[in-house]
C-alpha cells in the first residue's frame, strides 16, 4: 500500500528547509537551500522544486497530499508572498502558482504565513491536539502569531489576520521593519531582545557585563540567556522587560479571542523559566478576573528543527 505523505516547504530569511512528511508526523526525508540574497524568484523556484525532486525520488511508492508552504508575509487566500520585509523578493510574489508550474502533478499546492503553519503544526502534530482555541507565538527574527478560534486558524477578510508582533506596545517606540513604530516585534523578538540588551547597556554604562563585549551584530538572544545564567545582572533584566512587555500583550490577545493554551515557540523559548516566568506574571497582573489562572502558557511539542516543515505540511496533510 502507497505511504500517505505530504510535503512541508518553510522560506526563511536565510535558508529555506524542505522535508516530506508521513501521516504520523515523521520527517522522511529533508533538505535546504539557501534563501537567495538578491530578487531572483524564478531561479529560487528551479533550484527549489529540484531538491524536492531529490527527495520525493528517495521515497518508494508514496501518495502526496500536496505540498504547504509557510512564508512570511504569506498570504493563504491568494497564495502569495506580499511585502515580506526579510525576504529579497519585492511586491506580490505568485508563489503557488509558480511552483504548480513546477509541480503539475500536484492535487494541492497550500501557502500560508509562517506563523499560521506552525499553529496549524502545534495542532495537528503538537501540544495542541484536540484544541479548539490557542494561540501559537514564534519568536525569531520577528514576532509571529497564529490565532486558532472555534477549531480553525483566523485568516481574517484579507487572509492577513493574527499579526500580534504588530500591535502598538510603545507610541512613538523602535522603529518597526514594517515602517510603523513601537510594535511588539521590535522588544519581544530574538532582535528586540538584542536591542533591549544594547539599550541597557548604553543607559548603564555596563563595562562588566558579559555581554559588553560584542558588537550588535555579534551579540543573539542565545548570548543573552548564556550571560543570564551567569546572573549578569544586563542579561536578567533583558528577560524581565521582555517578559514584562510579552505578557501584557498575551494579555490582551486573551482578552479577545479566550485560548485555553499560548504556545510559544523559537529559539528564545530554549531560556525555560527565565523567559516563562516574567511573561506569566505580567500576564496575569493585567488579566480580567474571569480570565486569571486559566490559560496555560507551554513551550511548542513540536521537535526542534523540524516544526517549520511540520507546519507547513500540516496544511495539506488534513
Ligand atoms: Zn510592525
Amino acid at each position: 500500500m502507497a505511504t500517505k505523505v505530504s510535503i512541508g516547504i518553510d522560506i526563511g530569511g536565510t535558508n529555506s528547509e524542505f522535508g516530506i512528511v508521513n501521516e504520523a508526523g515523521k520527517v522522511l526525508a529533508r533538505g535546504m537551500i539557501n534563501t537567495p540574497t538578491k530578487d531572483n524568484i524564478k531561479q529560487f523556484i528551479e533550484d527549489l522544486a529540484k531538491g524536492i525532486r531529490q527527495l520525493m525520488s528517495q521515497i518508494n511508492d508514496a501518495e502526496y497530499a500536496g505540498i504547504g508552504i509557510g512564508a512570511p508575509n504569506g498570504n493563504y487566500y491568494a497564495g502569495t508572498i506580499e511585502h515580506a520585509p526579510n525576504l529579497p523578493f519585492k511586491g506580490v510574489v505568485p508563489f503557488v502558482e509558480l511552483l504548480k508550474g513546477q509541480f503539475p502533478e500536484m492535487k494541492k499546492i497550500v501557502l500560508t504565513n509562517d506563523a499560521n503553519a506552525a499553529a496549524l503544526g502545534e495542532m495537528i502534530y503538537g501540544g495542541a491536539k484536540g484544541m479548539k482555541n490557542f494561540i501559537m507565538i514564534a519568536i525569531g527574527t520577528g514576532l509571529g502569531s497564529g490565532f486558532v478560534v472555534n477549531g480553525e486558524l483566523a485568516y481574517g477578510s484579507d487572509g492577513f489576520a493574527g499579526e500580534l508582533g504588530h500591535i502598538t506596545v510603545t507610541a512613538e517606540g523602535r522603529e518597526c521593519g514594517c515602517g510603523q513604530f513601537g510594535h511588539l516585534e521590535t522588544y519581544c523578538s530574538a532582535t528586540g531582545m538584542v536591542r533591549t540588551a544594547f539599550e541597557l547597556l548604553s543607559h548603564h554604562n555596563a563595562k562588566d557585563s558579559l555581554l559588553a563585549n560584542k558588537t550588535f551584530n555579534q551579540l543573539t538572544s542565545k548570548d543573552i540567556y548564556d550571560a543570564a545564567k551567569q546572573e549578569d545582572e544586563i542579561a536578567l533584566t533583558v528577560f524581565e522587560i521582555t517578559g514584562d512587555i510579552l505578557g501584557q500583550a498575551l494579555a490582551d490577545a486573551i482578552h479577545i479571542t479566550s485560548p485555553q493554551a499560548i504556545f510559544l515557540f523559537g529559539g528564545p523559548v530554549a531560556a525555560g523559566e527565565l523567559l516563562f516566568k516574567p511573561i506569566r506574571e505580567s500576564m496575569e497582573s493585567h488579566l480580567m478576573p474571569v480570565f486569571k489562572n486559566k490559560v496555560k502558557l507551554l513551550p511548542s511539542q513540536l521537535r526542534l528543527g523540524e516544526a517549520a516543515i511540520l507546519g507547513a505540511s500540516a496544511l495539506v496533510a488534513k
